[in-house]
């Protein structure tokens, strides 16, 4: 008997494995639902992208020869949610079992593992062999250990790709080559230009459904520039690695007022919905490095970045979830300042990366980490707030790869699982990596009083109100001491200037 094979939103391959086997005479589900679309208050770009792309995939699949049940969100009789849909889809069509890969966030897993039994037929769900490692092998090799480093997990990741390797060592002699990137820009650069997408009529009327129906979410619609099929994305992969892949890791942790994008890939979004897979994305980088177009330190630091940060990201999200997502290990409470969805503050570092969020569903690594991210833990955001914006505002944001990012590296909620300290830094290291604080209302010279970065003095009440925390970390010995060398009146000042600055978000 015929198959129901459901695929979700963010599964858009025809190699992911639950089509691996699929026959004539089963049925391919896909719907956009109104649950999916509003279970947080999406970024508009974010939804576009995905009914645009999943649009295409189904047609792709139709012109393949496979019968496809596509929903659309506004078509009569839509349930609005994904088991709604199965449900009614089995109504018409005879199945003797549901097919489907596993799904990205924990939420949803949770509802799929139900079916089954809601619907009295069998559902299998497949693994997700979109990734270089298994879950399984990821649990494996946590096992028992005290902590769980990228920097390990990375390379058995090469290992087992054979990416970058010069038989069993790694090519260059070194695994990772990051003293060589992490450069602030040279004066005048500018970034290489994008390639632009022309949109189809699918794509500009998934526009117009997305602005009517999702007018008042957050982000602009104005400047759409993403690719909704798989040409389209490998288009922009090719022109990555043509024009930016060689400064890439050079300016990898840099950042600039207008500059939106500067070296990076943009694949992420593609990466996570399926038009893209991660060995093709590295293999490309790898063939740039071997045919000396690109340098080892940037090829080494972007393919560190996709089978490194990425599979680690995931394999803990799933290895920790659920208790994850409910630690607060700095007992953070704030609420999240108006800013984040307005912009409209005078830290003009936050107010680029907010526009530029705003602008693209798009902020890259740094901009995400040192900005938003080092305020939201400098200030003490609630985690849930702050989750849930990031989670909102990226076009690549699904909670598998998001949480970690955000609880665990950004916020440090989880108290070091994800990363051996908290990334905080005052207003040098912004100046530093950027130009921002030359457009800046705020002193980045100074350290406290009402001009002041308020980086700066948010840095050391930081350390200073989670001391008893923080101390015991042996990465942080130095800043401690630092921090042990302030005079008491100093103290005084920061905290003052903290308190004054917190109490008027
Ligand atoms: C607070 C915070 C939230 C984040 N939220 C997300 C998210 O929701 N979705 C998401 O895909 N990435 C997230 N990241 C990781 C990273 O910032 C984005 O993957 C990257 O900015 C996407 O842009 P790009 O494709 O131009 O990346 P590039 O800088 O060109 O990097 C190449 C690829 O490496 C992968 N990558 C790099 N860093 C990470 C990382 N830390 N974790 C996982 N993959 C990584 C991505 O697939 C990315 O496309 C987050 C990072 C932080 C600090
Ligand atoms: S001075 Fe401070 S607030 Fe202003 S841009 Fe620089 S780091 Fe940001």
């Amino acid at each position: 008997m015929a198959k129901l094979r459901l695929i979700l939103g963010d599964q858009l391959n025809t190699r992911i494995s639950s089509l691996s086997d699929v026959e004539k005479g089963d049925l391919i589900v896909m719907a956009e639902v109104w649950d999916e679309a509003t279970y947080v208050r999406h970024h508009k770009q974010k939804i576009a992208f995905l009914f645009s792309a999943m649009r295409h995939f189904a047609r792709q699949l139709e012109e393949a020869g496979h019968a496809v049940r596509y929903v659309r969100l506004d078509d009569a009789g839509n349930t609005g949610s994904l088991f709604g849909e199965v449900t009614r889809a089995l109504k018409e069509f005879d199945a003797d079992g549901i097919i489907t890969t596993e799904c990205g966030e924990w939420r949803l897993a949770c509802d799929i593992k139900h079916w089954a039994e809601k619907l009295g037929l069998p559902v299998e769900i497949r693994e997700d062999d979109r990734f270089v490692s298994t879950l399984r092998e990821f649990r494996d090799w946590a096992g028992d250990r005290k902590t769980l480093r990228m920097e390990f997990f990375y390379r058995e990741m090469r290992r087992k790709t054979g990416l970058l390797m010069d038989g069993n060592d790694p090519e260059g002699g070194e695994w990772n080559f990051d003293t060589e990137n992490r450069k602030s820009l040279p004066k005048g650069y500018k970034s290489p230009a994008r390639k632009t997408v022309q949109h189809d009529s699918v794509t500009k009327e998934v526009l117009t459904l997305v602005e009517n129906r999702f007018g008042d979410h957050f982000g602009s619609l104005a400047d759409f520039r993403y690719g909704v099929t798989r040409d389209q994305a490998l288009r922009e992969l090719d022109s990555f690695i043509e024009t930016c892949l060689p400064d890439f890791g050079a300016y990898q942790d840099a950042m600039a007022t207008g500059e939106d994008y500067l070296n990076h890939s943009l694949v992420s979004a593609y990466l996570n919905a399926g038009l893209l897979l991660p060995m093709e994305i590295c293999e490309a980088a790898e063939e740039a490095f071997r045919e000396g177009h690109a340098p080892l330190n940037a090829v080494e630091g972007f393919i560190r970045q996709i089978i490194g940060w990425r599979e680690y990201v995931r394999g803990l999200y799933w290895l920790k979830m659920p208790d994850y997502a409910e630690t607060n290990y700095l007992n953070s409470q704030r609420s999240l300042p108006a800013f984040y969805w307005t912009g409209d503050t005078d830290m003009h570092c936050i107010s680029e990366a907010v526009r530029n969020t705003q602008e693209h569903a798009y902020a890259h690594h740094i901009q995400r980490l040192m900005v938003t991210g080092n305020f939201a833990l400098l200030a003490g955001i609630k985690p849930q707030e702050i989750n849930e914006w990031y989670l909102i505002v990226y076009a690549d944001a699904y909670e598998w790869v998001q949480l970690p990012n955000t609880h665990g590296m950004a916020i440090f909620a989880d108290g070091g699982m994800m990363g051996s300290k908290p990334y905080a830094a005052s207003g040098a290291y912004i100046n530093r990596m950027s130009n921002y604080c030359k457009s800046c209302r705020y002193a980045v010279s100074q350290k406290t009083g009402d001009d002041a970065c308020p980086f700066n003095y948010l840095y050391w009440d930081f350390l200073d109100r989670n001391e008893k925390k923080l101390r015991k970390n042996g990465r942080m010995g130095l800043v401690f001491k630092n921090l042990d060398r302030k005079e008491e009146d100093e103290m005084t000042a920061i905290r003052d200037s903290a308190r004054k600055f917190l109490d008027a978000l």
